[in-house]
């Protein structure tokens, strides 16, 4: 074992501050990653101020961060794939069974033995596990990710949760070229949204409760913005929609989405809000239309989610900041003030 700077909450009330946890030493199968930058998503301001707690209660101190990009500093002996200094990436999951039908399916995030990189029992140290708003984490190589070479790696981090978790669900509708498809949200989630299905030739829809992001949404790759909140806007385009991705993270009127499905359509939520959405049967009804719910993304798809965007170069759009400015982003990211993720440069950490 040994100690690792991380920065961490003791409290759902609490801000980060600054301190020590304890790391495994590497298994014969595990890798040690010196993190270079972990994305913000909003399920760390979710878990740290413990707003899912009917679900997944937090347990404090907690060291929040899944979308880690970092370079191997050690390898254990049985590990094949990875070595010192790769560069790789970490995402939601540091382990699982191996064993269940989801993993073997490739879909480790429904195992129900699986180790979430935070708030999750830690099988080899006891308590939970802590993750990437720390120097260094140490991570089974089955759930370390390759990662590319030709991409800015603050804007890579963030592909390793909001990038699958948009890639994933898009990918899995089918073929969308030349569907309409709306992203609903422009945050961190929604911008990856927007960028994948354009990648993969959709007509794309924004919508959007923020005015001002507008034209930011049409450079990230929509083709139409509709502000949500303007109800003319919204009617005219009401029963169109083949498909619409929901990325928001608060209490929403989920039926007025659902009015914008065309027959068949579908609504997938990845957006978490603490309170259940109230859902009309007859927004439903008439027209066959489903609703669905996408968790991240296996380890494989993870891959090649990460080859797709080496190969069409794209990345998160993010403003990079020192961990001491995390709890600011954190009262920003509430209000909908990012663009369109951060990313924490983890050089900041060793100046403390
Ligand atoms: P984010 O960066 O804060 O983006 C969420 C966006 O939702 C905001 O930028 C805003 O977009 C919109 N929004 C926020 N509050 C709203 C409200 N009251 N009404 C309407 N729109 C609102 O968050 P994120 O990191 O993308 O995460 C989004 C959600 O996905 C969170 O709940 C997170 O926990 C969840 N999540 C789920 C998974 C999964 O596997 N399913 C993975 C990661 C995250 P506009 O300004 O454009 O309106
Ligand atoms: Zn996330």
């Amino acid at each position: 074992m040994y100690k690792a700077k991380a920065y961490s909450v003791a409290s759902a009330a609490s801000q980060f501050a600054s301190g020590t946890i304890t790391r495994r030493e590497t298994t014969e199968r595990d890798v040690q990653i010196e993190i270079l930058f972990c994305g913000i998503c909003h399920s760390d301001l979710h878990t740290v101020r413990d707003e899912w707690h009917s679900v997944m209660p937090t347990t404090y101190p907690c060291v929040p961060g899944h979308e880690i990009v970092g370079r191997v500093t050690k390898a254990g002996t049985a590990v094949t794939n990875f070595k010192a200094g790769d560069l790789v990436g970490v995402g939601c999951m540091v382990d699982s069974d191996h064993t269940c039908p989801n993993c073997h399916d490739g879909l480790e995030q429904f195992c129900p033995g699986s180790t979430f990189t935070y708030n999750s029992p830690d099988k080899h140290l006891g308590g939970v596990t802590y993750g990437g708003y720390s120097e260094s984490i140490v991570v089974d190589e089955r759930f370390v990710l390759r990662v590319p070479t030709n991409l800015n790696l603050a804007g890579v981090a963030p592909l390793l949760c909001a990038g699958i978790t948009t890639y994933s669900p898009i990918r899995r509708w089918g073929d969308i070229k030349g569907k309409k498809i709306g992203v609903v949200g422009l945050g961190g989630l929604g911008h990856m949204g927007v960028k994948f299905a354009r990648a993969f030739g959709a007509h794309v829809v924004v919508f959007t409760t923020s005015p001002n992001k507008k034209e930011d949404a049409i450079r990230l790759g929509a083709h139409e913005v509709i502000i949500s909140t303007n109800a003319a806007e919204m009617k005219k385009q009401a029963g169109t929609f083949n498909f619409i991705l929901d990325t928001i993270a608060a209490d929403h009127d989920i039926n007025a989405y659902i009015n914008m499905l065309g027959r068949d359509g579908n609504i997938t939520l990845v957006g978490a809000p603490e309170t259940p959405l109230q859902v009309s049967a007859f927004a439903l009804l008439f027209g066959r239309k489903s609703l669905s719910g996408s968790l991240i993304g296996g380890i494989a798809e993870t891959q090649e989610m990460l080859d797709f965007c080496a190969e069409h170069g794209i990345t998160s759009d993010v403003e990079v900041i020192p961990i001491q400015k995390v709890n600011e982003a954190y009262e920003r990211l509430v209000k909908s003030d990012v663009k369109y993720r951060f990313s924490i440069d983890m050089a900041s950490l060793k100046t403390e």
